[in-house]
């Protein structure tokens, strides 16, 4: 099936292979449907002409009309340029070129109206505008008697080689005349475009290159980006299904011993309303006999560890064994420390896989996989090593998701047969709905949107180096009253060199200020080995050292409960998410905890943003809503490597409600005809077939 819309962009007049070139490689449109997909981003209004006598230099881009009296090549050498004279009732306006004079002067007419766009420059104290674009006003001109013009996204290459913006309208002209509706036909269902009284699909590709008015774009633009997001959401609701109809997995159908024993004997506390829900949730899927694929969001503290625990103990009540990976040694070791010590007594054998666990030990480990007898293994990636292989691994855990590629969660799926383990993914970072929607839409999705009672927020605060004293005096005080401290420095991968250092200083400064032997600092960072990471880490966590100077190394997952300042350096190098689970490491325990944002006095407009978002809430998907809107989807972890957010249209920041609108229909169309067989389904289809080619490598793993 091929559509006149993979035509070449050669076979369309004016475009010799020299510009076809420069478009594939400047703007990457090899086809027509390239083309009429790099919509304009923005217009200029034509209606609105400056009065020429009301330019001055602060004018920026202006839009002026008048006839031109004079043209005139002056100066010599590199210094030769062409100067014209653009005159309207009220004043007259230098227009200058300093290149392509000869084919420039050929094409002007020295007494011919023009409408002129340009940008307003001043050169000794005189007005300009150079290189302006030039439209003569004639009844059978088009262009100039636009109302709304496009303008689009363009490089240095492509206006010096003639393919300006004139041009490229020009050629997007040219197309669009070209277009039959046999060529872009409707496809989306009748009743949808009804319902939302859309424009067809060729008359909104019209309006959104060549609107004729605010209105007719505002129609083609609502259109176009319906449609974005309705076959991403499509397209991911049809995997979903497709997974839950085609992935059987193991049927976990016992609640039985080590779950109720645990939950009924062990269970140190009462689990808040929200970890039963999603309890109860992965219950569900567990024993549906289908393949549970669920991403588990929960804020920092929120108590997902133990939601793990208790999911493991139901695969170990059918038979399975069942792993937990974290992205860091410091992390897997914690888990480890707590998950053995909520078992203990129940009978289980829990081990810790590495890569710094080594020879015998490792051996003993992977052959107690192999055979079965040990139940639990934690760890980091070393559990996806082809060496690992399991007796029957059920369930597979992977804590802090977004540390881990699609690559090596896909390699959890082959340790196991007939079927893939079940897997749990979670996170604590906070994904604003949206994103979640789009990123994860083919998961199935539990929020603990709930923290352990008795929480206190943390207050956080902005100071800057005037205050250090100050600050220092806080955190004495804290360590006086039996308290912990953590004071944290950025990492940057490219300067590593940069950051030891700051660290280094910082941990002198440090030093001086909480001097030995009354107080005991710890310090841990990327470079050191696990051993003495983790080392440092428990000694901190038993208590024996007041101060952890470290990197980001323990931004995920720490649990030190006696730990109440969290002292940020350099805050303004941090990203809020960063800020955020960085801010999560204290307010664990029952003593009101502080979080310090330490920055220089100058801060750039979205740095202090950040900052002020901080200070104002505590709530992680406040602040993940408040990272979206600053940076943009584009920026979001997790969201690059994901192909998903070539949205041209569709902002996730903003455009939440159109996304919900369109996952929702989307929804009601894979319940109902799930393979798009039903005759007004057909369309759908060959559009995903056709153009959501990107959307093909997600395959099944997510
Ligand atoms: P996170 O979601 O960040 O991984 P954890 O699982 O580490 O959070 O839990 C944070 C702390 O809260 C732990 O000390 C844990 O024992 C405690 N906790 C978890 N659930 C509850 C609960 N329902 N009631 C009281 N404390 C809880
Ligand atoms: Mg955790």
């Amino acid at each position: 099936m091929s559509s006149k819309l993979d035509t070449p962009i050669t076979y369309l007049k004016g475009v010799g292979p020299k510009k076809a070139e420069l478009l594939q490689q400047e703007l990457g449109i090899y086809t027509w449907r390239d083309l009429l997909y790099h919509y304009p981003f923005r217009y200029v209004d034509k209606t609105r002409f400056t009065p020429i006598g009301q330019l001055h230099a602060d004018s920026g881009e202006v839009l002026v009309r008048g006839i031109l009296r004079r043209l005139e090549t002056v100066g010599s050498g590199s210094k030769k340029r062409l100067v014209g004279r653009l005159r309207d009732q009220t004043g007259v306006i230098e227009l200058v070129w300093f290149k392509g004079l000869q084919w420039i002067e050929r094409h002007l007419v020295v007494g011919q109206e023009y409408v002129v766009f340009g940008r307003i420059n001043t050169f000794k104290r005189q007005l300009n505008i150079p290189h302006p674009e030039m439209e003569p006003l004639r009844p059978d001109n088009a262009e100039a008697m636009r109302t709304m013009a496009p303008v689009y996204s363009s490089t240095d290459k492509l206006n010096q080689r003639r393919l300006d913006q004139r041009e490229r309208r020009r050629i997007v002209e040219q197309l669009l005349d070209q277009l039959t509706t046999a060529d872009v036909p409707e496809i989306l269902p009748p009743w949808l475009t009804a319902q939302f009284n859309f424009p067809s699909r060729l008359v909104a590709f019209r309006q959104i290159h060549f609107p004729r008015n605010e209105e007719e774009l505002a129609a083609a633009r609502r259109r176009l980006k319906f449609e974005e997001l309705f076959f991403m959401q499509l397209r991911l609701l049809q995997l979903k299904h497709l997974r839950k109809r085609r992935l059987k997995g193991f049927l976990f159908e016992r609640v039985s011993t080590y779950f109720m024993r645990f939950y009924q004997e062990k269970l140190p506390f009462e689990l808040t309303e929200a970890q039963k829900r999603v309890v109860r949730e992965i219950r569900r899927d567990l024993g549906s006999g289908s393949q549970m694929n669920r991403l588990l969001q929960g804020d920092v503290g929120s108590g997902k560890t133990i939601v793990a625990l208790l999911s493991m103990l139901l695969a170990l009540d059918n038979g399975y064994q069942a792993c937990l990976m974290a992205p860091t040694e410091i992390l897997a070791t914690q888990h480890y420390h707590s998950i053995s010590n909520y078992l203990q007594g129940i009978g289980l054998e829990v081990a810790f896989l590495s890569g710094s666990v080594k020879g015998k030990q490792r051996q003993e480990i992977l052959e107690g996989l192999r055979q079965g007898h040990i139940h639990i293994v934690i760890g980091t990636h070393a559990l996806i090593e082809p060496q690992v292989t399991f007796h029957k691994l059920g369930l597979a855990i992977i804590d802090e998701q977004h540390r881990f590629g699609v690559k090596q969660r896909a390699a959890l799926w082959k340790k196991s047969t007939p079927y893939p383990p079940h897997i749990l993914v979670m996170t604590a970072t906070p994904i604003p709905r949206t994103l979640a929607m789009t990123l994860y839409g083919d998961l199935d999705v539990s929020i603990i949107d709930e923290l352990p009672p008795g929480r206190k927020p943390v207050t956080t605060w902005h100071r800057t180096e005037r205050q250090r004293d100050a600050v220092y005096d806080f955190m004495r005080k804290q360590i006086a009253q039996g308290r912990q401290v953590y004071v944290v420095y950025p990492l940057i991968e490219e300067s590593e060199k940069l950051d030891l250092l700051n660290l280094e200083q910082g941990y002198e400064a440090i030093r001086r200020s909480f001097p030995p032997p009354h107080y005991q600092i710890s310090v841990v960072h990327g470079r050191m080995n696990a051993a003495d990471k983790e080392f440092e880490m428990q000694r901190f966590a038993r208590g024996e050292t007041h101060i952890m100077v470290a990197t980001t190394v323990i931004e995920v997952g720490v649990n030190v409960p006696n730990a109440t300042v969290m002292l940020i350096e350099h805050a303004e190098r941090f990203g809020l998410s960063q800020l955020h689970q960085l801010r999560g490491r204290v307010g664990r325990g029952a003593d009101q905890s502080y979080c310090i944002l330490m920055t220089g006095y100058k801060l750039t407009r979205e740095s202090r943003q950040r900052i002020q978002v901080m200070c104002q809430t505590n709530d992680g998907f406040k602040i993940a809503e408040a990272d979206l809107r600053l940076r943009g989807p584009g920026n979001m972890e997790g969201t690059q490597q994901s192909g998903i957010l070539q949205l041209r249209l569709a902002d996730l920041s903003q455009d939440g409600a159109m996304l919900q609108k369109a996952r929702q229909i989307a929804a009601l169309i894979v319940e109902k005809d799930p393979h798009f067989q039903l005759p007004e389904h057909h369309m759908l289809h060959r559009h995903l077939q056709e153009e959501c080619k990107e959307y093909k490598g997600w395959g099944l793993i997510s």
